[in-house]
């Protein structure tokens, strides 16, 4: 299967995962980049996966639906447009002889699910997380509580692509620098990323590795981050790991 990103709006990544003759979508907010796909590579939608309900993942499911059939598959706890699927954490949802497997990532949306595919046939496991995670960040938590969201991504595999729904590496990696200015890991991706961009390329996917030592999001342990959020939330020494987090997002909510 290719992975390809579709821009859509001023920063949405629609991903479709197509394997020549078939495709399937996440978080089609636009429906018009997923007709141009479909109809340039020849393609028939076998599937369409949502993450969260917000506009800018959804507002392309009715049409891409009523169009071409597919099925709809998305989170039990969050109203997107009927019909589909509902999905729980635990459950699966099973396109194209692949299973991906929905996980709860609370935090953004109370029932916000992520969609995770195993690595099979020469490809590395995906993960398709909606507003969560971001490449140097995550999504303001809205509904969920961080820790929540951190247990649910900390079990997954390093080679993980992470399929994120916006491109806002650079201003996220802005932010991490203020976080952990001798972060050398930090310091070469943010480089790579630039020049992606000067090129007009997605820096994304991510992948999880790379994230584990450049997110300050999933580097709330870390002795720099913690002493950092420390520093500027005047946190007491034994904060718990979710204040440390909390305060980590209200510093980045502020930052500027
Ligand atoms: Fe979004």
């Amino acid at each position: 299967m290719t992975l390809v990103p579709l821009p859509a709006f001023a920063d949405n990544y629609i991903w479709m995962l197509q394997d020549g003759s078939n495709a399937i979508v996440v978080d089609p907010g636009d429906a018009q980049p997923v007709f141009d796909a479909l109809a340039r590579d020849k393609l028939q939608l076998a599937a369409i996966l949502v993450t969260r309900h917000h506009h800018d993942h959804t507002g392309g499911v009715a049409a891409l639906h009523a169009a071409t059939g597919a099925p709809v598959f998305g989170p039990a706890r969050e109203p997107i447009p009927e019909p589909f699927t509902p999905l729980l954490h635990g459950d699966s949802a099973k396109v194209l002889g692949k299973r991906f497997a929905v996980i709860d990532v609370p935090g953004h949306t109370a029932g916000h699910i992520a969609y995770f595919l195993p690595a099979g046939e020469g490809q590395a496991p995906l993960l398709f997380c909606g507003d969560t995670l971001f490449s140097g960040g995550c999504g303001r938590l809205f509904e969920g509580t961080p820790a929540q969201m951190l247990a649910s991504l900390a079990a997954l595999p390093g080679d993980t692509r992470v399929c994120c729904a916006h491109e806002y590496t650079l201003a996220n990696l802005r932010f991490a620098h203020a976080v952990e200015p001798g972060n050398a890991d930090l310091t070469h991706y943010t480089a790579r990323c630039e020049s992606l961009r000067a090129q007009g390329q997605p820096t994304l996917p991510s992948q999880l590795a790379t994230e584990r030592r450049i997110n300050p999001f999933l580097r709330s342990r870390e002795a720099t981050v913690l002493r950092a959020v420390r520093e500027h939330a005047e946190l007491s020494a034994n904060a718990a790991e979710a204040d440390v987090f909390a305060a980590l997002r209200q510093w980045k909510n502020d930052f500027r």
